[in-house]
């Protein structure tokens, strides 16, 4: 089946040099904030089209984004913040990195039109520290082009709205993408998640009314406005609008981001878009959204759409629609391996469950790879992911446990071989070379 591409947050592509000012306003960009400027959409219909849209954020979390900016206090006293999280550390997640360096200036006017929506009058783009080569000069070359356009800054063309935006360099830590400790890093201090309530709307940067949302949510939001609610909506099933710039990486034959509509089947974007399996090989398994969602096998996720409801029915997640695949020679145990130490690396360290777990987990599994394990280690591995998850203070701890807790489900007689082997993957067992 054919698929449209690029849509809403990458319509610019394919024209020369579509990060520029010119390419985006000869695209209709900007339309939806001169409107704005002219008085010709209010805060509430801002806020009621994006509800009406189905966006949800496209950080991980899912949540509706219409919903979120109504939560804002907009008409209380005193300054108000809005803060992108383009803090894109999630392993197999590489979209955020392209919208700042292919259409920046689509993530300039969502968020001038979410501060406005709010009432908020200054906002900041906390982007990845990694970013510095491409992606941090191409979005401040947009914003410099869009204040000397007269789109930024005080009293914009006559409008009697105020608007400044600035860019923040992150030190490049994956904790700092948890919106509180955004928010901590952001006033200079270490990057640590906040215990909540209060939640940020109430309480955020330098304790004032403050939303985040994530990049794609916000560059989605020029085109909602432009298209309507609805067309957004009918791009993708009931509960999932829009479209989404899924990262696929892994064992395909072309990996990349692709912003297609939400629901494609998961076979068609495998298949049709990403070339098949690297190598004509089987499928073996698929992480749906990032290196923190469940992960699934290959018979669950070829019956999947690509959205909320479909991979939460299927036990997983759609997360930040970072697709990563693997390949029947795919040795489990060394993959969750690999991604146990990541999270043993990025804890914070505030919470004990976190802190000593993510270490035990990495060290359980290093001892079964060393082929030191014990059958009882599978067992405990379990216990140690139960016992972290829903006991910490932000969502890092959940996101070490459930790749453990699927891996072990999906998988376990890959990690009893192993155990039983002294070490040796399934995948290099001899009877599978001599078939
Ligand atoms: Fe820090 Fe982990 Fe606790 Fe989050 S769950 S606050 S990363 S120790």
């Amino acid at each position: 089946m054919a698929y449209e591409h690029n849509q809403v947050c990458f319509h610019t592509l394919g024209s020369d040099e579509s990060w520029t000012l010119a390419t985006y306003e000869k695209d209709d960009g900007y339309q939806s904030w001169r409107k704005v400027l002219a008085g010709e959409l209010s805060p509430e219909q801002i806020i009621e089209e994006v509800k009406a849209s189905g966006l949800r954020g496209r950080g991980g979390a899912g949540f509706p984004t219409g919903l979120k900016w109504s939560f804002m206090p907009r008409d209380a006293e005193g300054q108000k913040y809005l803060v992108c999280n383009s803090d894109e550390s999630e392993p197999g997640t590489c979209h955020d990195r392209d919208l700042l360096r292919y259409n920046p200036h689509a993530l300039v006017e969502g968020m001038a039109i979410a501060a406005y929506a709010m009432g908020a009058t200054v906002a900041y783009n906390y982007i990845r520290g990694e970013f510095l080569d491409e992606p941090v000069p191409r979005f401040e070359a947009a914003v410099k082009e869009a204040y000397e356009a007269g789109l930024l800054g005080n009293d914009i063309q006559g409008s009697g709205i105020d608007f400044d935006l600035y860019t923040f360099v992150g030190a490049g830590a994956y904790i700092c993408g948890e919106e509180t400790a955004l928010l901590e890093s952001l006033e200079g201090k270490q990057g640590r998640p906040r215990f909540k309530p209060p939640f940020p709307a109430n309480f955020g940067l330098y304790g004032k009314p403050t939303t985040i949302n994530n990049t794609q949510s916000l560059a989605s939001v020029p085109t909602i406005l432009r298209k309507g609610a609805a067309w957004f909506a009918a791009l993708g099933p009931e509960g999932s609008g829009g479209t989404a710039i899924f990262a696929v990486s892994g064992h395909v034959e072309k990996p990349g981001n692709y912003e297609l509509p939400m629901g494609i089947p998961f076979k068609d974007l495998l298949n049709d878009i990403c070339g098949g399996v690297l190598g004509g090989k089987k499928l073996k398994a698929v992480i749906p959204g990032g290196s923190s969602c469940k992960v699934l096998p290959a018979e669950v996720i070829m019956d999947c759409t690509m959205d909320f409801n479909s991979l939460q029915q299927a036990g997983s997640s759609f997360g930040t629609g970072a697709v990563i695949v693997m390949d029947e020679d795919t040795c489990m145990v060394k993959v969750l391996r690999r991604i146990a130490r990541f999270y043993m690396a990025e804890s914070c360290g505030q919470c004990t469950p976190c802190r000593e777990g993510t270490g035990w987990l990495y060290r359980m599994l290093t001892r079964i790879v060393e082929g030191k394990g014990e059958e009882a280690d599978l067992e405990k591995l379990v216990d140690v992911a139960n016992k972290i998850e829903g006991h910490t203070i932000c969502a890092l701890g959940d996101a070490a446990a459930w790749p453990v807790q699927s891996f072990l489900k999906h998988y376990i007689h890959e990690f009893e071989y192993m155990v039983r082997n002294n070490g040796r993957s399934i995948v290099d067992d001899p009877s599978r070379a001599a078939a």
